[in-house]
């Protein structure tokens, strides 16, 4: 007898999909088969049972970019609980040591954010902005607390750093076995063309991707593959938002690189005709690299089948923007799952076993959770049951982020996430939140 048995679901790995039950003992899985019995029963026929999703890129109360930009509408405690509502039940978030602040200090800094806030389990990436001797001598030990992944920027004033810096961090990482994460961009060129279309009066929302070309997020993804090379660093690109971008992985890989890339669910799931002046919507989606045309759309969509990009994250970054091309950012924790279905199983682009796969089990294989991300016994009892028959128009009033509006606004999907287990624990269970505030724990993460 198991403490919790989820009965009668298909079953969907990253591998197949098939009707089992999984059973659960204690906060793990400890078997998947037929016939199994729990103290507690939970019916799941004519749902999918998935893995827990993961989503390796949140920025939780986010402090990055002042002065241009103000705090991220969700704090870890509205954010992961907003997460939890949508299948997700691991997030990775960032820490951003100041400049001449140490990594490990950067790095308890933002537990003390995060613990006693988070409803799910969490993760840490770390940002380096001044790779020098006496930081990087702090990567064999942040790798032992379970940080094992570095994120460094082409692009952003104050964040953006060299290509020696960049380097010199990658090469310190590698050496440990670590992965290196890229905002690949190249920001001379953006802030060239920026200038230009400002000096024309140009500086709306839908003038960014006018500033933004896709050669200039290639040549930067090319870049950062070639430096990730000679540094002998695994790396991961974050949010490929274009063909030509998504071109330089796939050639990558096919001579063998260890690189990988990320797709944002709003670069899913959106286009650049949402990019109009006037509205805080639309200021909002001036992210970057930038929502494009439909055809760099379904190319995105192409690569997500054909396994060029390995994983779909929100970039969950919700602000309540200012005018021009300042950081704005997307919320998107709750919805990722049930659009990535939405848009991706249900028109036939990706099968069942990608979505998981895409969501859930290579999230947690990139990013060192080795107990995340599957239904296998050993692994935390992260269970999802989500039934493909929900129909939920995606809208403030239906969603859970603290934003004011919503990014999917009037977006009707048909499936959704009813129960969300974290741990063996139910913590949302027919629309209501069963969880706890610092319920989540922090994850060392392995490399
Ligand atoms: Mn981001």
């Amino acid at each position: 007898m198991y403490d919790l048995v989820v009965k009668n679901g298909l079953v969907v790995t990253a591998e197949q999909a098939s009707i089992a039950d999984v059973a659960v003992a204690g906060e793990r899985i400890a078997a998947v088969g037929r016939g199994l019995g729990g103290a507690v029963e939970l019916d799941a026929t004519g749902c999918y049972v998935i893995p827990g999703a993961v989503d390796g890129h949140v920025h939780f109360d986010d402090p990055t970019f002042p002065p241009y930009a103000l705090p991220t509408a969700d704090s870890f405690a509205t954010g992961t609980r907003a997460a939890a509502f949508g299948g997700t039940t691991t997030v990775v978030d960032f820490a951003q040591p100041a400049v001449g602040q140490s990594l490990l200090d950067g790095v308890e800094q933002r537990r003390a954010d995060a613990d006693g806030e988070a409803v799910i389990d969490y993760g840490l990436h770390v940002n380096i902005r001044d790779p020098d001797p006496a930081r990087l001598d702090e990567v064999p030990d942040l790798f032992r607390r379970g940080v094992p992944s570095l994120k460094l920027y082409m692009a952003y004033d104050g964040y953006r750093i060299p290509d020696a810096a960049i380097f010199r961090a990658m090469t310190a990482f590698g050496a440990e076995g670590g992965l290196a994460i890229l905002h690949a961009e190249n920001d001379d060129v953006i802030r060239e063309l920026g200038a230009r279309l400002a000096a024309e009066g140009k500086t709306g929302p839908e003038w960014l991707v006018s500033a933004c070309p896709p050669e200039a997020e290639a040549e930067a993804v090319h870049r950062a593959i070639a430096l990730a090379g000679i540094a002998g660093a695994r790396l991961l690109v974050f949010h490929l938002s274009c063909a030509q971008a998504a071109h330089e992985v796939r050639r990558a890989k096919q001579r063998g690189a260890d690189v990988a890339g990320e797709v944002t669910s709003h670069g899913l799931a959106l286009e650049q005709s949402a990019l109009r002046s006037g509205d805080l919507h639309a200021q909002s989606l001036a992210v970057r690299p930038p929502l494009r045309d439909a055809a760099q759309r379904d190319a995105l969509w192409d690569a997500l089948a054909a396994g060029t990009v390995d994983i779909v994250s929100s970039d969950h970054c919700p602000r309540v923007p200012r005018d021009g091309f300042n950081p704005a950012g997307a919320s998107g924790v709750e919805t990722r799952l049930s659009l990535v279905h939405e848009l991706g199983v249900r028109t036939g682009r990706i099968d069942l076993s990608r979505w998981v796969s895409a969501c859930c089990t290579r999230p947690a294989e990139i990013f060192g959770l080795e107990r995340k991300g599957r239904l296998r016994a050993g692994c935390d009892a992260d269970i999802v049951v989500f039934d493909p028959s929900r129909e939920v128009t995606l809208s403030v009033d239906a969603l859970h982020s603290a934003l004011p509006f919503s990014t999917y606004e009037g977006i009707a999907v048909r499936g959704f996430p009813v129960t969300t287990i974290s741990r063996g624990e139910v913590i949302v269970a027919d629309g209501e939140f069963r969880g706890q505030a610092g319920r989540g724990r922090f994850v060392e993460r392995g490399y």
